[in-house]
């Protein structure tokens, strides 16, 4: 075993030289075009996802936080309204609730890290307006039985699809699965452009037009305000470059899913790593795994070169921002204990073989 190997947890300059041709080009034709906000290169964009994720509509905007508060804009929920999420997860995922005036109501996750459907109803009150489930580490939250809750209590679904582009559910993409989705395109998600982008997917047509105008001032053309709007697009740029690289995001997740069968099958019984249901494809943005000797595991990894992180160490509603939502220790178990026990695996498409096999190794070896 080679000891002086260094893994980074992420190293984005790998994929960027790969494509960098390309992303040369699409600069070029796109500073030569002159139209740098909206125009062609989005609307060209905006099809290509929509086409690939199923659906009618998609929207490039500023960031995946404003994918998720522009939804809640459109749907109209805001003060005195409660939206049902999990605490394990970004706080972004939280953060925009609170931005629409709106009320984060928690229930915990369960042994997929994603939102316990089996807690949802319990959480429901007559303020209730929608169910925001996350596709936590790229895998999907269990939208079936969502879904069927939602429904029998008219309630709406957002899915925070920030780190699940590409995954799927009993053969459906997620942000298929709902009312509305938002995605990021942060340098660290699977599709990424190069500073921050995002993009909401719907069905509703109704929606859809309502956050074209919420996204662009709300304008309806160059002079006419219909509604008071934002300022939230993706640049026509980074949408050229977004284009270039969606070719790209199937061969992208396949390494990554490969990379976690090899962690899946390789690494020690001693710890808990996540596992595949039939029904799902999981993009492994993250490959999480647990061990109540996590931090000692995590010093041992960073002596050998091997870079990890938590994704996350302070669950959202113990944050001192959340303090006002009066949640407190022991709320929400399961969020609690993984919070301790967690530790993200490298895992990106340029990850090369034998990083990952210095991470099985070194792994194994310290339990051993
Ligand atoms: C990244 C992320 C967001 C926010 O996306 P930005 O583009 O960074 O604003 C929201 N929710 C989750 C789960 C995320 O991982």
């Amino acid at each position: 075993m080679s000891s002086s190997l260094q893994v980074p947890f992420v190293d984005l300059s790998r994929q960027f030289k790969s494509i960098e041709a390309e992303l040369a080009n699409e600069f070029f034709a796109v500073g030569r075009s002159g139209t740098y906000i909206m125009g062609d290169r989005l609307e060209s964009f905006e099809k290509k996802i929509a086409d690939y994720v199923g659906v009618n509509y998609a929207l490039g905007v500023g960031n995946g936080s404003d994918a998720l508060f522009l939804i809640l804009k459109a749907l109209e929920i805001g003060d005195g309204d409660e939206v049902i999420t999990v605490p394990n997860s970004f706080i972004a995922t939280a953060w925009t609730i609170i931005a629409s005036g709106a009320k984060p109501v928690f229930v915990d996750v369960d042994e997929s890290m994603n939102m316990d459907s089996r807690l949802i109803e319990s959480a429901i009150t007559s303020s209730t307006k929608a169910i925001m489930p996350v596709h936590l580490t790229g895998r999907p939250a269990m939208m079936n039985g969502i879904n069927k809750i939602a429904s029998a209590h008219k309630l709406f679904v957002i899915e925070d699809a920030a780190q699940a582009i590409g995954a799927s559910y009993y053969g459906k993409r997620v942000g298929s699965l709902s009312t509305a989705a938002g995605f990021s395109l942060h340098p660290l998600k699977n599709l990424s452009v190069y500073g921050d982008g995002g993009l909401i997917t719907t069905n509703n047509e109704d929606v859809f037009k309502k956050l074209r105008k919420l996204r662009n001032h709300g304008l309806v053309n160059r002079d006419e305000c219909e509604i008071w709007g934002f300022n939230s697009r993706l640049d026509s740029m980074q949408a050229a470059f977004a284009e270039v690289k969606l070719k790209y995001l199937d061969g992208w997740n396949t390494r990554c899913r490969s990379i976690a069968k090899i962690y899946q099958k390789q690494l020690t019984k001693k710890i808990e790593v996540p596992l595949d249901m039939e029904w799902e494809e999981c993009i492994y943005h993250n490959f999480v795994i647990r061990t109540d000797r996590r931090d000692e595991l995590m010093g041992y990894l960073k002596n050998k070169g091997i870079d990890t992180r938590v994704h996350y160490p302070i669950p959202i509603h113990l944050q001192k921002a959340a303090r006002t939502l009066g949640y407190k220790h022991g709320d929400f178990p399961h969020t609690e204990k993984y919070a301790k026990t967690m530790i993200s695996l490298p895992i990106f498409p340029e990850l090369r073989d034998e990083e990952v096999d210095y991470v099985v190794q070194s792994i194994n070896c310290f339990f051993d």
